[in-house]
């Protein structure tokens, strides 16, 4: 029964899904967060399938000219090496041709066993016209038009493949943001009647973004150039009042469940969609996937069980210190390694070392730091700090490349009592090297458009403190000297509601607080009160490891959006 199609009432679909770097089909905190809830639903044992597209290019493989500006580089890899071609082939007609669409599956063992299979549309076929066999290729990397048809193939093809693999009996399709929305029209085609309230009944949405620019547009326009007629006329009247569609808006009015990623992020949602009815149920990531080895034999030894009942982490306050500082240090010294191969610079382990890494998005601020540089020499000369960048930025985004060229040209420029080093080509092992290898990680969004930040909390599942602009998950994760520090103001209710209007901010205040207490407490704190670091660490291990996991969230899930009982629970 296990394994009998029949008897798995929740499909997942998301555009991207990443479960480790040798499959590059994810470009950033999308994909990774598809990924580990998929991971704990195995663990779990929880009826679920996942749903995506292939990319056999993958995202790119990032490079730097000598002017210190990103070059991408295709991706290559084999995916009969990483998954397995299923017979099956179900079509699809978009832009008044039929595609063959074919499958892949990769099989999730979750830790007791139970498999969960990840399926991977791909329409790279012979028969199929060469610009339909491309469709596949590249994750966000054509235009409007190249993206709405893969969401046609997500969406609608996604769920003809189900019903062609024998999923004939879901109750629930969670749309992991908007781009899968198009299945509502193949659920409504299967229906072979008009009733919007049959369709809300099956689907669940998670929004991921706070900001209106995020969210996938097509005008009608673009819509009728792609779709076959029956979808065109279903469509429009699903969306009567408006010049086109957002997925978004789509997920928001034809699901019966919806929710944001935090809680402040549900806040914005409801203010920004004008609703009350967004909830939210928290990020996480997956335990096994993002602890170090080191961390993992200690929890292990000082609290059974904990693999598959992460809430039990909240004993961590009984871990020796001296054996959370021995595991630490070992994965620091494993990321120096690399560091010294990759970037022939040696770091000194016995020095603060503070890391930053994520999608070079301009939001994200990497260059906070360097916002008063001589501020920043005047706290090093007491005591030295080290820090270690990395993260992509999209090929399109001349924005985001400007700032990865402002990093790496200080990265040569600095030396002496502040070292700066840049990784190339972030990815899952770079982020998992980081995560478990810096003393302290550095997050410096502009508030409140980082709807969660999931890279903090793979530092917390290695008992590593978060130094953050309070915004996503650090709201809910953040006390004071005891699981980390706060740049910036506290966040304010009605910030929230004027957020959905205004993005005004003033953004030199982050940046003189993130010198103050830099200064003033993560410096003599990792200096001179050792006994308190380590305290520190394991009370964000007990605090924030313990809850921002997705075992958490998909027992949320579960119980929230799919209402569902699973396996062994
Ligand atoms: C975890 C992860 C992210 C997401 O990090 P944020 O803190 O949400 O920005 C992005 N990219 C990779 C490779 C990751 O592993």
């Amino acid at each position: 029964m296990e394994n009998d199609p029949a008897f798995r009432p929740v499909a997942y679909f998301s555009m991207e899904v990443g479960l480790k770097e040798s499959i590059p089909t994810y470009s950033g905190g999308l994909g990774v967060l598809a990924g580990d809830i998929l991971k704990s639903a195995a663990d779990l044992g929880v009826p679920m399938a996942g749903v995506t597209l292939l990319y056999r290019k993958g995202y790119f493989v990032q490079e730097f000219n000598d002017q210190d500006w990103q070059q991408e580089k295709p991706v290559v890899w084999d995916p009969s090496k990483e998954l397995t071609l299923l017979p099956n082939k179900i079509s699809v007609t978009i832009r008044g041709r039929e595609i063959k669409v074919g499958v892949w599956v990769y099989e999730c063992i979750g830790a007791t066993g139970y498999p969960l299979p990840i399926y991977f549309l791909d329409t790279d076929f012979d028969g199929n016209h060469p610009d339909d066999r491309k469709l596949c290729w590249y994750l966000y990397g054509g235009d409007n038009h190249y993206r709405l048809c893969q969401e046609f193939i997500l969406g609608v093809g996604g769920l003809r493949m189900l019903r062609a693999l024998g999923y004939m009996n879901i109750d629930t399709f969670h749309l992991n943001e908007g781009h899968a929305g198009f299945l509502t029209l193949e659920l409504m085609r299967e229906l072979g009647y008009y009733d919007p309230d049959r369709i809300r009944e099956q689907v669940v949405f998670t929004t991921h973004t706070p900001v209106p620019a995020g969210h996938d547009y097509f005008t009608f326009g673009e819509i009728d150039q792609v779709f076959p007629d029956d979808a065109k006329t279903t469509i429009h009247k699903m969306i009567p009042d408006k010049p086109g569609v957002s997925m978004t808006e789509l997920g928001l009015r034809y699901s019966r469940y919806v929710n944001g990623v935090a809680k402040k992020h549900a806040e914005v949602s409801n203010a920004m969609f004008n609703m009350e009815t967004v909830d939210w149920i928290t990020n996480g990531i997956h335990p096994t996937t993002w602890v170090s080895s080191g961390m993992r034999k200690l929890y292990n030894k000082h609290i059974p069980g904990w693999e598959l009942d992460p809430g039990r982490l909240v004993q961590a306050l009984t871990i020796p210190a001296n054996e959370i500082w021995a595991a630490h240090q070992a994965s620091k010294l494993r990321l120096f390694a690399r560091i010294m191969e990759t970037n022939g610079i040696q770091l000194d382990p016995d020095v603060l070392t503070l890391g930053f890494a994520r999608r070079a998005a301009t939001y994200k601020r990497a260059d906070l730091l360097l916002t008063d540089v001589e501020r920043l020499k005047k706290i090093a000369e007491k005591r030295k700090v080290q820090f270690v960048f990395a993260g992509k930025s999209h090929p399109a985004d001349n924005g985001g490349k400007a700032l990865l060229q402002k990093i790496r040209k200080a990265s040569h420029e600095f030396g002496g009592n502040i070292r700066i080093v840049f990784m190339d080509n972030y990815n899952m092992e770079i982020a998992s090297l980081l995560t478990q290898g810096v003393d302290v990680w550095l997050n410096n969004p502009i508030r409140p458009r980082e709807a969660s930040g999931t890279s903090g909390m793979k530092c917390a599942m290695n008992g590593i403190m978060n130094f953050s602009v309070l915004d996503g998950w650090w709201i809910e994760g953040w006390i004071e000297d005891v699981t980390g520090w706060s740049i910036g103001p506290e966040p304010s209710e009605a910030e929230a509601k004027e957020a959905a209007t205004s993005t005004h901010y003033d953004e030199k205040l982050d940046a003189v607080d993130l010198y103050d207490k830099l200064e003033n407490k993560v410096i003599p704190t990792y200096y001179d009160n050792h006994d308190k670091w380590v305290d520190m660490m394991r009370h964000t291990i007990a605090l924030d490891a313990s809850f921002f996991n997705t075992h958490r969230v998909v027992h949320e899930y579960a119980s929230k959006a799919y209402s569902i009982d699973f396996r062994g629970m």
